[in-house]
C-alpha cells in the first residue's frame, strides 16, 4: 500500500507488467478475436488487486486503455488499422461492443465496494479505523471531507463519481429529520439558519404518521417553499426496514463492481441505440466468425472503399472484378467471384440480391434454418477474397528460394483451390494478379520437378504455424535459414507422420 502522495511513477510497474505479458512471444500467433480475448483476461487480471485499493493516476489509466486498444487492431507489430471505434468497443457485447472494459471505470467501479462498505458500516477493522478518523457519525456519502490518506483519498473520488447512483431509502422512519439526506444530498439543516432546540431530536416518523405531515408542530421556522417541496414527499413507512443508501444500478439496491461497472459505462454511453448485438454473440459459430460478423455489423471490415476512404489505398475498385467500388456488399455478395461461393452453397434466389442495405441483409439472412450456412458463406467470402493474393505470393516467392538454392524435385502445398486452379488451369489476361501467376506459371517449365497439390490447413500444422508467424509480422518476406524453436517440435510430430484428425 502506498503512503504519502500518489505519483504516477508508483504505478508504472502496472504497465511495465501489462507490457511483458501482452509481449509474450506466443501472442504473435493470434488472430483478433484471440488477442481480445487475451487483452480482456490480461486487463481483469493485472491491474485488478491496484485497482481495488487505489485511485489510479488518470495518465495510467489512458496508458493502459491504449495499450489494449493497440494490442487489439495491432497484436505486437505497427501493422493493422483500428477498425472499430474505441467507445464502441468498450460497450458490453449486448450493446454491440466487445465487451472491453474501459480503465478509469473499472478502477471506480472496483473502489465502489469500499464505498458500500464504508457507507454501509459493514463491521471490518478498516471501516472502523476510517469512519472514527474521518467521519464520526455523518454519513460517508454525504460527508464533504475530501482529503486525508492515500486511500481515505482514493474512496473519496470513487463515491464522487458514483454517487448519483445511490438513493437514500427511507423505511422505518428513524432518520433525522434535519440532519439525514432523505429530502436531498443536503440535510434540511443546510438550508436553514437555525434549527429550534426543542425540534433537534425529531425523526422522520414523529412527524410524518397517519399517513400525513405534521409541520405546524414544528417549533423551527421553514419556508413555504420548504414546506410545499415536504408536502409533496409523500413517504411509506415499515418499521421492518431499515432507512438507509441503497444502490440504483442493480435490482436488490446492493453494489456490486459488476453493476457499479455497467452503471458508469452506461451514463457515460452518449449515443444509446436500441440496436440488439446478442444475436452475434448467440450464434453457433466459431468466435472468429462472430467477430467477422461484428465488423460487418459495425462496417469496418476493411474493404478498399474502407482503405481509400481512410487514405490507406490508392483506388476503391474491387481488384477481382475490376468493375466496382469494393464496399461490403460488393465484397462479400456482389462481385461475382463472392456470388459464385453463394451459388456454390445454394443461394441463388433472386431476392438474396435484391436487398441493398447491409444491416437489413444480414438481418433477414442470419434468422431461420439456412442462418447457420450464411454465416459460413459470408466467412468463406471473406476468406476467398484476402487469401488470393498472399497465397500467391508466398508459392512465387518460394519457388524462387528452391530455385536459388539449387532443389531439383520440390512438392508444394496449398490449402487453396482457387490458388491452385488460377496457376495449373490459366485465367484471363485480365486478371488482376496475372503477372505473378503467369510468373509462377513460367517457373514451372523450368528443367525441375514442381508438383503442386492441395492440402488441408488443419492437416498441415507446420505451414499453418508459419502462416501464423507472418501474418503478425511487419517485413513483407522472411527467410528461416534453420526452422524457429516452436516449429522443431512440429516438424517432428510431421517426420514421425503423427495423424491429426479433422475437427
Ligand atoms: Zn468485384
Amino acid at each position: 500500500m502506498i503512503t504519502g502522495r500518489v505519483k504516477k511513477v508508483d504505478f508504472s510497474f502496472i504497465i511495465d507488467k501489462l507490457n511483458s505479458r501482452l509481449a509474450s512471444w506466443k501472442n504473435k500467433l493470434l488472430s483478433k478475436p484471440g488477442r481480445v480475448t487475451l487483452a480482456k483476461s490480461v486487463m481483469n487480471s493485472i491491474p485488478t488487486y491496484y485497482m481495488q485499493i487505489s485511485w489510479l493516476p488518470s495518465s495510467i489509466c489512458s496508458q493502459i486503455d491504449m495499450m489494449t486498444r493497440k494490442f487489439i487492431w495491432k497484436g505486437n507489430s505497427n501493422k493493422g488499422i483500428h477498425l472499430v471505434g474505441w467507445n464502441v468497443v468498450t460497450q458490453s457485447k449486448e450493446d454491440g461492443g466487445l465487451g472491453v472494459r474501459l480503465a478509469r471505470e473499472a478502477n471506480t467501479a472496483m473502489l465502489g465496494k469500499l464505498v458500500w462498505d464504508l457507507q454501509q458500516q459493514s463491521d471490518k477493522p478498516w471501516v472502523h479505523m476510517l469512519q472514527d478518523k474521518y467521519l464520526d457519525s455523518s454519513h460517508f456519502l454525504t460527508s464533504k471531507r475530501k482529503f486525508g490518506s492515500p486511500i481515505w483519498n482514493s474512496i473519496s473520488k470513487a463515491k464522487l463519481a458514483l454517487l448519483d447512483g445511490f438513493h437514500y431509502r427511507i423505511g422505518d422512519g428513524n432518520s433525522s429529520f434535519w440532519y439525514s439526506p432523505w429530502i436531498s444530498r443536503d440535510p434540511l439543516c443546510k438550508s436553514l439558519d437555525y434549527v429550534a432546540i426543542q425540534d433537534s431530536q425529531l425523526r422522520l416518523k414523529d412527524i410524518f404518521f397517519n399517513d400525513s405531515w405534521h409541520l405546524n408542530q414544528l417549533y423551527t421556522p421553514l419556508t413555504t417553499d420548504m414546506k410545499n417541496l415536504i408536502s409533496h414527499y409523500h413517504l411509506i413507512l415499515n418499521i421492518g426496514v431499515l432507512d438507509c443508501f441503497t444502490w440504483n444500478g442493480s435490482l436488490d439496491g446492493v453494489y456490486t463492481a459488476s453493476s457499479g461497472y455497467s452503471w458508469l459505462l452506461k451514463k457515460k454511453q452518449h449515443n444509446p441505440n436500441n440496436k440488439s448485438w446478442k444475436w452475434i454473440w448467440n450464434l453457433r459459430a466459431p468466435e472468429k466468425i462472430k467477430f467477422l460478423i461484428w465488423c460487418i455489423c459495425h462496417n469496418s471490415i476493411p474493404t478498399l472503399d474502407m482503405l481509400h476512404h481512410r487514405h490507406l489505398a490508392q483506388d476503391n475498385i474491387c481488384s477481382r472484378c475490376l468493375a466496382n467500388v469494393e464496399t461490403t456488399l460488393h465484397c462479400l455478395r456482389d462481385c461475382p467471384d463472392a456470388a459464385r461461393i453463394w451459388d456454390a452453397i445454394g443461394f441463388r434466389n433472386g431476392d438474396f440480391y435484391s436487398q441493398m442495405n447491409l444491416d437489413l441483409w444480414l438481418n433477414s439472412n442470419v434468422k431461420g434454418s439456412g442462418a447457420h450456412l450464411f454465416v459460413a458463406g459470408l466467412w468463406w467470402n471473406w476468406r476467398a477474397r484476402n487469401i488470393v493474393c498472399v497465397e500467391l505470393m508466398a508459392i512465387y516467392h518460394g519457388l524462387r528460394i528452391a530455385r536459388d538454392l539449387g532443389f531439383s524435385s520440390i512438392l508444394c502445398y496449398s490449402d487453396s483451390q482457387t490458388v491452385l486452379d488460377l496457376i495449373l488451369k490459366g485465367h484471363s489476361i485480365y486478371h488482376c494478379y496475372a503477372a505473378v501467376i503467369t510468373n509462377i506459371q513460367d517457373m514451372l517449365k523450368f528443367n525441375w520437378n514442381v508438383t503442386l497439390s492441395h492440402s488441408l490447413r488443419e492437416g498441415n500444422f507446420s505451414a499453418d504455424f508459419l502462416a501464423k508467424l507472418g501474418s503478425a509480422n511487419d517485413t513483407k518476406i522472411k527467410i528461416w535459414e534453420s526452422p524457429p524453436e516452436a516449429l522443431k517440435s512440429i516438424l517432428l510430430s510431421d517426420a514421425l507422420r503423427v495423424l491429426h484428425p479433422r475437427a
